[in-house]
């Protein structure tokens, strides 16, 4: 390898790939990131709907290596994540590394290299980083007539911003975060909106504030106030630690969430909106105008149940009952399963993604996978940490693959998680599950058609501790060009 060029492709110019970027050009190691968008931010560029705000403290959100200042409120609205997002890339030259609307469509592991697929053309790296996004592909469901709606029609990660919001009847199909969210906004926005849920979602009311300027000039202080601010952060985290195990913390936490729904004065719409499951169990949405409020607003309305069809001017009910709406929004999601998919890849002796993962979606610590060398996720299967920040999450992942990276080059070998490694992993994790909140009964994202639902079921500290102390023998190296 001495001979040329140590070099990586990341796929990906998410929270994710920038962040492997920025980490990559600090090593000095040359490198190309492929963005299938004309833009950074993922998640943040493409959820641009109306009531969307960070789910964490807006300062936990940032990179690391780029503190912000300039939050406006506790919790920041996506556009100024975004904004964020792009100025980091800016300040930190990150883009003339980017190259925009190229999508790797294929990525094959020979002769001890990747050799990269693109819709433009190809290239070939020695490490190949899958940054792809864990919450990516939108999900439709599967309704009958969804082609026949007359009036606009879109996915919430794909607003429609030319539809004004005025004198329109709008659906929003989804009581997850995003339909939670949008149903918020446009319900006190004035407009007449009409929720569709099939189940009840628990759902926090918090208080999202404005930073005042004293705040503000605090976080410049160095010293007391910072290390003090990291110390609060740190029990906040570790307080997510009320998903994992039973106990007074649990059913603290139960009560309190129960009492937001005193907000709900009618019994009726207030059986409607009470979860039949326990707290936790699915991604808790979070309300900064007090959804149920926003909901018994005369121009709100929630209909329960499954729906029959899509007509061209509205929705059919199960019961036959018809909602006529102008304007129809998908809050339904996306496929938390398909990681770097529809992108074909394929490691050691022609074996593919999709054939390893056939039976069952694996990692080892949701950053490598054995018989695929050299081949690095971030937030891939089991990554992501209860409610924890995905910066700080990453930060932890891309801190393990840079040793990994670090001590292949200087054996002149590739690297790959060992099968029993692996093996060992997934028996923890299958151990770590019962009694946790995701094993309560309903069905979540996470779980979906897995055994297991893929995140962390551990406490935060022990994800840090899982990358800061991975050991080495957990994995192979192969002298590069025996490889293949
Ligand atoms: C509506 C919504 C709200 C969220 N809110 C929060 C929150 O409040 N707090 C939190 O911690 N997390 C939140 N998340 C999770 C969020 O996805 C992560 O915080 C983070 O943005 C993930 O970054 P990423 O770079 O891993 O993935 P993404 O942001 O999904 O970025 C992946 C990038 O890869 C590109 N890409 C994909 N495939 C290819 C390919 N084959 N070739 C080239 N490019 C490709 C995509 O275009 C995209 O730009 C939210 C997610 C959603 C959907």
């Amino acid at each position: 390898m001495a001979d040329r060029k140590f070099r990586v492709v990341v796929a990906g110019a998410g929270v994710s790939g920038l962040f492997m970027a920025e980490t990559l050009k600090q090593a000095g190691i040359d490198f190309t990131v492929y963005e299938k968008a004309g833009d950074v931010g993922g998640t943040w560029r493409d959820n641009t709907f109306p009531g969307l705000f960070v789910d964490v403290l807006s300062r936990q959100y940032e990179f690391p290596f780029q503190p912000n200042y300039h939050w406006s409120r506790k919790y920041a609205p996506a556009t100024e994540i975004w904004d964020y997002i792009r100025k980091v890339t800016r300040d930190r030259g990150l883009r003339k590394f980017i190259r925009f609307n190229e999508e790797i469509t294929g990525a094959r592991f020979s002769d001890g290299r990747w050799r990269i697929e693109t819709a433009k053309g190809s290239d070939v790296a020695d490490v190949f980083v899958c940054a792809t996004g864990f919450l990516h592909q939108p999900k439709f469901p599967d309704i009958p007539g969804r082609e026949s709606f007359s009036g606009p029609s879109f996915h919430s990660a794909r607003w429609d911003h030319s539809v004004p919001y005025e004198g329109k009847r709008w659906g929003v199909i989804g009581s997850g975060a995003s339909g939670v969210q949008i149903t918020e906004a446009l319900a006190w926005a004035g407009c007449d909106v009409t929720q569709f849920i099939r189940r009840a979602q628990w759902v926090h009311i918090r208080e999202n504030p404005y930073s005042t300027w004293r705040e503000r000039l605090k976080l410049r202080l160095p010293g007391g106030y910072q290390r003090e601010q990291r110390r609060l952060w740190d029990q906040i985290n570790e307080l997510d630690a009320w998903r994992l195990y039973p106990g007074e913390l649990r059913e603290k936490m139960e009560r309190e969430y129960a009492s937001f729904l005193d907000y709900i004065k009618d019994p009726e719409l207030r059986e409607k909106l009470t979860p039949d499951y326990n707290l936790g169990c699915t991604r808790i949405p979070k309300s900064d105008r007090n959804y149920y409020e926003a909901v018994q607003l005369p121009n709100a309305h929630i209909v329960k149940g499954q729906i029959d069809r899509i007509e061209p001017d509205g929705v059919v009910m199960a019961g036959g009952t018809k909602v006529e709406l102008d304007v129809l929004v998908y809050a339904t999601g996306f496929d938390p399963h398909a990681y770097m998919r529809p992108m074909n890849v394929t490691g050691l002796n022609g074996v593919t993604i999709d054939e390893a993962w056939k039976e069952r979606i694996y990692s080892y610590g949701g950053i490598g996978l054995p018989s695929f060398p050299n081949l690095f996720m971030l937030y891939g299967p089991f990554a992501p940490v209860n409610n924890v920040p995905v910066p700080l999450a990453l930060d932890q992942e891309i801190g393990c693959i840079m040793r990994l990276i670090a001590e292949a080059r200087a054996r002149g070998a590739t690297v790959a998680p060992t099968v029993a490694a692996t093996e060992k992993f997934l028996s923890r994790l299958d151990k770590a599950f019962p009694g946790t909140v995701w094993t309560g009964g309903c069905k979540n994202w996470y779980t979906s058609t897995q055994p297991t639902p893929v995140l962390w079921p551990f406490p935060q500290r022990e994800h840090k501790a899982f990358f800061a102390d991975a050991p080495i023998e957990d994995f192979e190296f192969t002298p590069t060009g025996q490889a293949d």
